[in-house]
């Protein structure tokens, strides 16, 4: 089965029913524990110590955090939970969230779309747009870069 929508003529609003039909199932599926999991290894959250002054914090405390309740460390006075330092900090919704909004912007659902999508409102949608599109180029590592293949000096047929 081929699934080359980009190469459909569709207009917005056509793409956008689209996109909202083919990502409810994602969003419907995520789940939290997993999500976070997911969102924990790949942002290399360690629980097990402070994100700001590295202190090994006590199993009690590092149980806690991958609660993602917030927490002191008792070394450097500070609060923070598991989300400090990451894209997620000061996020207010779920992992789960995060991976699906992500993944609706990646593909290119509109403002409107991620709306309706995650049922919030059209401001939030804008914010969280505007910093996965700015993420993805940021030119970090390990983000695929599509270069033009220069065609070696060939003349253009004709
Ligand atoms: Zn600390």
């Amino acid at each position: 089965m081929s699934c080359n929508f980009g190469g459909l003529k569709m207009d917005d609003a056509e793409k956008r029913e689209f996109l909202i039909s083919a990502l409810a199932p994602v969003r419907d599926a995520l789940e939290v524990e997993k999500s976070k999991k997911q969102l924990f290894t790949e942002f290399e959250i360690n629980p097990a110590k402070c994100p700001l002054c590295g202190h090994a914090l006590s199993e009690k405390v590092s149980r806690s955090l991958r609660a993602l309740r917030r927490v002191l460390c008792i070394s450097c006075g500070r609060r923070f939970n598991a989300w400090t330092g990451t894209p997620m900090e000061g996020a207010h919704f779920s992992p789960a969230e995060y991976i699906l909004i992500r993944l609706a912007v990646s593909v290119g659902l509109d403002i409107q779309g991620l709306a309706e999508l995650t049922g919030k409102s059209r401001s939030f949608a804008t914010a969280w747009t505007g910093k996965f599109r700015n993420s993805a180029h940021g030119g970090q590592e390990g983000t695929p870069s599509y270069e033009p293949t220069s065609n070696g000096g060939n003349p253009p047929p004709g």
